[in-house]
Order: structure tokens, then sequence, then C-alpha cells
């Protein structure tokens, strides 16, 4: 019987072959490795032979974690970066060339939508459609597409692609389909179910998970034939064509780029990822409950959230996410946003809050909350908001692992509070 998922990542370090028994893979901060045999030294950069050069390509700290996450995508090999818009960066940029076209989901992390802009200023197209609808992204396809991009749960609206139509689509028309896995992590969905070429996760969130640590991660999972995709460049057309976009990745991507993760926090992110799927676990559970409970109050006008009946992609996510297929409750994310009724201050109502951290970030064991289109979406004005469905008085909370009655008594009196300033 094949291990859980759990029992895989706790062992993967021993499995490896402990170095002088040490249970952890230790954290190697040498910039540089030798080799008696010249020859040897050669070997690796030639890619004939395994081993380590020069730290910016990585080092057995970092491999021992791209291997872990290769396991919880079930990939064929990863590639870790010091953060996860460093990995963005480097898939968009090794991946694409100027000239090709971009189709992407409009509900995005606003960085990554301002990565975008910068792409489009070195020549590649960028098309921002609703992707909760594979239609949608199939009517902008053009002949120089060669890349779709979504998030399978958007932050903040935490609107749910249409990860199996999408993937139908760029598996007919032979499209690079790049997952950003970060919300939904890959306890709660495996983009290569559906068919995913690259999948993207930041480490930062919930796979490293106690807020104390960067980290980003490039996955492939095996999706697209590289033979087929015309921007693998020929110096890396040898060998075995399953790890050609890896090589590309890591050469061009994180050798060039050099935006690479220091051992230090890919130790840190390796042990918070034991416990990935106890804090999954208890997080969606608090998240779910959370969300029901704010929908039922008078004060509350609208909650956003893949769990609840009225989410439009409610039945997806039971579907898809870890569901009670799998032996358990569905779990629907540790994410969640929601609207005060009109006249209502919501910036009043997070200044009321005392358990809850108003913080940016998300994936954190705390439960963090902040007003979505002041902080985060706020560079990118009014216009762009409205076209990701973000309201101007939207609440996003990231919620952690609390006991879920603080984190509920902290809600209902900032509530209580916020009524009593309100006329009557
Ligand atoms: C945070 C986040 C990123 C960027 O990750 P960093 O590690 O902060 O650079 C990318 N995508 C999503 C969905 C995120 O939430």
């Amino acid at each position: 019987m094949k291990p859980g998922i759990t029992t895989q990542l706790l062992h993967a370090d021993r499995r490896q072959g402990a170095e002088h028994g040490a249970v952890h893979k230790p954290m190697h901060s040498a910039a540089a490795y030798q080799y008696n045999d010249v020859n040897d030294l050669c070997g690796v950069f030639q890619g004939t032979r395994a081993g380590f050069s020069y730290a910016r390509q990585g080092t057995p700290t970092t491999a021992a974690l791209e291997q872990k996450i290769t396991l919880l995508e079930d990939g064929l090999g990863t590639v870790c970066f010091a953060t996860g818009m460093a990995a963005l960066t480097a898939v968009f940029t090794t991946m694409l060339r100027a000239g090709d076209h971009v189709v992407s989901s409009q509900y995005i992390f606003g960085n990554t939508n301002s990565l975008f802009l910068t792409l489009q200023q070195l020549g590649v197209e960028v098309t921002l459609v609703d992707a909760t609808s594979a239609d949608t992204v199939a009517a902008v396809l053009r002949p120089n597409t060669r890349l779709v991009f979504v998030e399978t749960i958007a932050n903040p609206g935490v609107q749910v692609a249409d990860l199996h139509g999408i993937g139908e689509l760029c598996r007919e028309r032979q499209l690079l389909f790049v997952v950003d896995n970060t919300i939904s992590t890959p306890y709660l969905f495996q983009p290569k179910s559906v068919g995913a070429g690259l999948v993207v996760n930041s480490l930062t969130k919930y796979i490293g998970g106690h807020g104390n640590a960067m980290g980003g991660a490039v996955t492939d999972v095996g999706g697209l034939d590289w033979t087929r995709y015309p921007n693998i460049l020929d110096i890396y057309q040898t060998g075995d064509p399953s790890r050609w976009a890896l090589t590309q990745l890591r050469k061009k991507g994180l050798r060039d780029q050099g935006a690479t993760l220091a051992a230090e926090p890919a130790h840190r992110i390796a042990v918070g990822a034991e416990t990935l799927t106890l804090r999954m676990e208890r997080a969606c559970a608090n998240a779910l409950m959370l969300a029901e409970w704010l929908n039922a109050q008078p004060l509350v006008a609208r909650v956003n959230y893949p769990g609840l009946a009225d989410h439009p992609q409610h039945e997806w996510a039971r579907q898809w996410f870890r569901a009670g297929g799998k032996g358990g409750e569905p779990r629907f994310g540790a994410l969640l946003s929601f609207e005060l009724q009109a006249g209502l201050d919501c910036l009043q109502f997070l200044n009321y809050l005392q358990v809850l951290v108003l913080s940016t970030h998300l994936g954190d064991t705390r439960t963090l909350a902040l007003p979505a289109a002041h902080t985060i979406y706020y560079e990118m004005g009014p216009a762009r908001r409205a076209q990701m469905g973000i309201a101007e008085s939207l609440i996003r909370i990231s919620v952690g692992i609390e006991e879920p009655d603080d984190l509920l008594a902290d809600l209902e009196q900032a509530l209580q509070s916020l009524a009593k300033d309100a006329p009557a």
C-alpha cells in the first residue's frame, strides 16, 4: 500500500539517505561544491552527472524541499525559488517569447496582474478573461496562444476556475496550462488531475504555513509533451523530453535570474510542510464555520466562500477539492471574503478586532484580516477592481488554526461594537 501524503512528507528526508543519521535534511549554506576529479565537475556542468556546483542553482537542502513539493503534486520534478513571484516570473519569462499570447484568468493575485503588465511591455500579448468558464477561454484563443494561466481558487473573490474544462481545452489545443495552486494547496487539489503542465505554489503561504519564511516552487506535472512546445531552447532539447522544461526553468529561470531560495528558509518551509494536512483540515473547518456564521448575520450583506451553497462554483468545489470520495468531509479552502451592509464602516469593523490580526499575507497559522481594495488591490485602481469582482468595502479573511469559538467571539464583538456606532 502506498503511504499517505503526511507519512511520505515526514519520512522523505530520512529515506533519501540521512546525512550523519540526521532525521531532518541539514541546512547547507556552502556557496560552492568541490570535486576531486575534474571530470565530475565538468559532468555536473554538462548535466551528465548529478551533483551541485554553485548554490544559485540549488543545494542539497533546496533539493530535499523540491522533492517534497514533487511528492505533494505527484509531479516529475520541481524547481524552488526565493518567492512565489520569482517562481511565476521564471515560468512566464522562460516559457514565453515576444509575440506569444497568454490567456489568463482575470481573477488573479494583484502582483501577478502587475507582472502581466510588465510582460506586455516586453512584447507578450495578454488577454484576461472570466476563467470560471472554459468557453470564455476558448473564445479568445489565437494562433499564437501558447499558455493559459489560472489560479485554482482566486484571491480575494474566491472564484473557482473551470479547471476541468480548461484542462481539456489545453489538451486539445496543445497549450501549456499553468495553474497557481497556492490557495487550494496540493492537499485539496492536484492540478495534474486536470492535465496541467506546470504548477506554481507560493511556499510562503500554506505549505510553509507559519509566516516565517518566503519561497516559491514550479512543478512539472507532466501534462504537456515538450517535444511539441516551440519555446524550449535547442541546448535543452537533449535527453528525456519530460525534463526539458525543468532544465530550462532551472538554467534560464533560476540560474540566470538569480532568485534563489536560501537554505534557511528552505529548511523552515520543509519543517512547516510536515503539518500541511493537519493545518489545512483545521483551517478549512474553521473557515466553513465562520462563513456560515457570517452569512447568517443581518449586518453582513454578502459572504464569498466556495463552501456556501450560493457560491457560483459550489458544486465544482464539492466534487474537486478533497471531496467526500476520499473518505473525509469536502474541504473548501481557508480563504473567505465578505461585505458589510451598506453604510457600515469596514475599516472601523476591522479596528474592533482583537484576535484576528490586521495584516496582509494568507495561509498563516493565525487568522489574518484586511480591507482588500484599500491594500493589496489598491494600486490597480477601481476599474480593474470592478473587473475582478472586488467590492470597495470587501474584507478578506485568511482563516488560521485557532480554536473556532475564539474567532467567532471576536467577529461577534466587533459586529456588536459596530452596531452600537450605527445611527438607529
Ligand atoms: C502570495 C501569492 C503569490 C506570490 O507568492 P510570494 O511567495 O508572496 O511571492 C502568488 N500567487 C498567489 C495566489 C498568492 O497568494
